[in-house]
């Protein structure tokens, strides 16, 4: 595909950091548009991908007003921009219209979350088989690449879970502990790294996790584990619900995938006391002056917007997958992670390491759509796909990967 044109979707925290990277890359891309329901934040991103120089090769970032729950209108400004590759990375409220609207187009789609339906909380899984693997065969038809989840966690660590499958020996892995730790500090009383209110919907339900080959439920907060990990060192993190779950189960030949969430004691125990007054229902409340209200979007209003702690976070992430197996009939434990750091993702793109670590991802696969790699002209996710150009090109991109086993630590890259 000789040099695609790209409509990012969203203009929050993670968009800030596709709308950089696409930038860098415009070499491989050709015309870049960023479209979102409010066009001051989409003119704000071209005005600091602009002052940063971040362009390779001297163009402007093209800005639109969308509606993109308008599938008609998403339709249409893809054909009128004459776009080859969507990057979502709206609300995951927009993924089936923004699908919808690829199919129409015949055109390729990334995105980084599991789509919500606003009115329901942790759905049963295997919660892709509800809604985006129904598109499969129409993206196949159109002839179009959708790859699923496609930024850190999900994404990168689909990857992880698939080169932890290739390291050991055929069929032998019993347990993949994805585990997530942001040790940095953003210096406010509370708040969250993404939007508040998708965060909170990840953590108010019950908890999924794959143990034994079967669903097993818990409640949040209820089975925690300890690790001493590279550069963050000693973290708690809790077993909770996510993406990743919902594909890997069925992709990958293994009993155990769990998922764990690092939190801090502060964290918790606000998050405890929003849940029990009910300040985290997605379910409409009325006031006293009949006023109707979502108690969640009343929080998610006044707490800080994600993007805004940027400048002041300091610290580091680090996000990775534990892999048991057998090597050469001996067991054996890999840890294979990134480590990434608030402030050099700051002065690199103005944004946190939690909105970088999730934008450069859906960048890379994008770039890997345009050279032919990942141009699979269906529907897949992240683990469907050979994880090997991935990794290397985003060891090149700011998001290097380590590895840990009995050779020791060092950056995991491969052959050409
Ligand atoms: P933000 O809330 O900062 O941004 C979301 C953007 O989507 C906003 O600009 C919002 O517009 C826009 N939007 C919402 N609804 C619509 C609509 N109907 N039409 C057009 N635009 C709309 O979120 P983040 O940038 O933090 O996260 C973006 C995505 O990335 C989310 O899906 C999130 O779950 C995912 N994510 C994935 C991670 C990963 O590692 N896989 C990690 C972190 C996030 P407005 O400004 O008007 O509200």
């Amino acid at each position: 595909m000789t040099q695609p044109n790209v409509l990012i979707i969203g203009a929050g925290g993670v968009a800030q950091v596709v709308a950089h990277k696409c930038a860098m890359a415009n070499d491989v891309f050709g015309e870049i548009h960023i479209a979102s329901r409010t066009k001051e934040k989409c003119d704000a991103i071209a005005g600091s991908v602009a002052e940063k120089g971040s362009f390779k090769r001297d163009a402007v970032l093209h800005t639109h007003a969308l509606d993109a729950l308008d599938s008609d209108a998403v339709a249409k400004l893809i054909r009128n921009a004459d776009i080859q590759i969507v990057i979502n990375v709206g609300s995951p409220f927009v993924n089936m219209s923004v699908m919808d609207a690829c199919i129409q187009t015949g055109t390729h789609y990334l995105d980084t979350a599991i789509y919500e339906d606003p009115t329901k909380i942790c759905e049963a899984p295997p919660w892709y088989e509800n809604y985006e693997w129904k598109k499969r065969d129409a993206f196949k038809r159109a002839g179009a690449t959708a790859i699923l989840g496609v930024g850190f966690d999900p994404g990168v660590v689909n990857a992880y879970a698939r080169l932890g499958v290739e390291y050991f020996d055929t069929d032998t892995v019993t347990d993949i502990d994805i585990i997530d730790i942001n040790a940095g500090s953003h210096g406010k009383y509370f708040a969250t790294n993404f939007d508040p209110e998708i965060n909170f919907r990840e953590f108010t339900g019950v908890v999924y996790s794959w143990q034994n080959r079967a669903w097993q439920t818990n409640q949040m907060f209820e089975v925690k584990r300890t690790d001493d990990l590279p550069v963050v060192g000693v973290q708690n993190s809790y077993l909770s619900g996510h993406d990743e779950l919902h594909s890997l189960h069925k992709n990958l030949n293994v009993p155990n995938i769990r998922f764990w969430m690092g939190f801090g004691e502060h964290y918790m125990n606000v998050f405890g006391v929003l849940k029990n007054l009910g300040l985290l229902s997605e379910q409409p409340v009325k006031t006293a002056e009949g006023l109707e209200v979502v108690p969640l979007k009343v929080v998610k209003a006044v707490l800080p917007d994600p993007s805004s702690l940027a400048p002041n976070y300091k610290g580091k992430t680090c996000i990775g997958n534990k892999v048991k197996g057998k090597k050469d009939g001996v067991d054996g434990e890999i840890f294979i992670y990134n480590i990434a750091d608030h402030e050099e993702a700051y002065s690199e793109v103005g944004s946190q390491g939690i909105s970088y670590t999730a934008g450069v991802p859906p960048v890379a696969a994008a770039i890997l759509i345009a050279t032919g790699e990942w141009n699979v002209g269906t529907m897949v996710n992240v683990e469907e796909l050979d994880a090997r150009p991935f990794i290397n090109l985003l060891n090149q991109m700011g998001l290097p990967t380590r590895i840990t086993d009995k050779d020791g630590d060092r950056l995991l890259e491969f052959a050409v």
